[in-house]
């Protein structure tokens, strides 16, 4: 399909071109729309796998519309590595061209114009950080819900504290503000006025552990726009 043409999705599997996968689910109210994608970068499974166990245990949705990518970027998610092999880092390839000859720079505008044809509520992109948070080192992000405007959206507050209310006090989470100019939340919250969020878990946790706070963190963000 080419960016320029794109329609809201139906529901089922659709595809982005280069054929990335989109999982579209309706939910039983009207309500609003949410995108969750992962493995942007490629070396940061945690989220791409708390998707795709999700998408394997079924999909509810109470109200609204939902698109699920569990792996935005494939061939640098099977290299496990941030960028594919000799491609661009995805995530600073915002907004893209479709012309472009790099693949990042045309999925990139694939995926723009996904958001601007689906108008979402939330925008939520699933990362993982080598570095433990520390307000005295920049960059660290791990175990954060980073985000780009100021001030703070309230469901990011919101969730932080759901988080922190239920987790040990070694897995606290915090909101973090760090604009980054070309990422796709950047791009895409600019564009749209939408919630945009990169969800950071930090590596120095076991997979498992990442996986379940990942899809934990999913589920409370959707659980704020207004999905169950
Ligand atoms: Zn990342």
């Amino acid at each position: 399909m080419s960016s320029a043409s794109m329609q809201p999705l139906p529901p089922g599997v659709t595809f982005l071109a280069p054929q990335i996968p989109v999982h579209v689910f309706l939910g039983k109210r009207p309500g609003p729309t949410s995108i969750v994608q992962a493995g942007i970068h490629g070396d940061e499974i945690g989220g791409s796998h708390a998707l795709a166990e999700w998408l394997e245990d079924g999909v509810r949705l109470e109200a609204g519309k939902l698109l699920v990518i569990p792996i935005m970027n494939p061939p640098a998610y099977r290299a496990r590595e941030r960028a594919a092999p000799g491609g661009l880092d995805l995530n600073r390839c915002f907004p893209g061209d479709p012309s472009a000859p790099e693949r990042e720079r045309r999925l990139a505008a694939q995926f723009m114009a996904l958001v601007l044809a689906e108008r979402p509520a939330l925008v939520a992109t699933l990362h993982e950080s080598k570095k433990r948070y520390d307000p005295q080192v920049k960059p660290s992000f791990g175990q954060t819900l980073v985000y780009g405007v100021t001030p703070c959206p309230p469901v990011l507050t919101r969730v932080v504290a759901s988080l922190n209310d239920e987790a040990s006090p070694e897995e606290h989470w915090e909101t973090l503000h760090y604009p980054v100019a070309t990422s796709s939340t950047e791009v895409i919250v600019e564009a749209t006025g939408c919630v945009g969020t990169c969800v950071e878990t930090w590596m120095g946790f076991p997979e498992r552990r990442r996986i379940q706070m990942q899809r934990r963190v999913v589920g409370l963000l959707l659980a704020e726009i207004g999905h169950q």
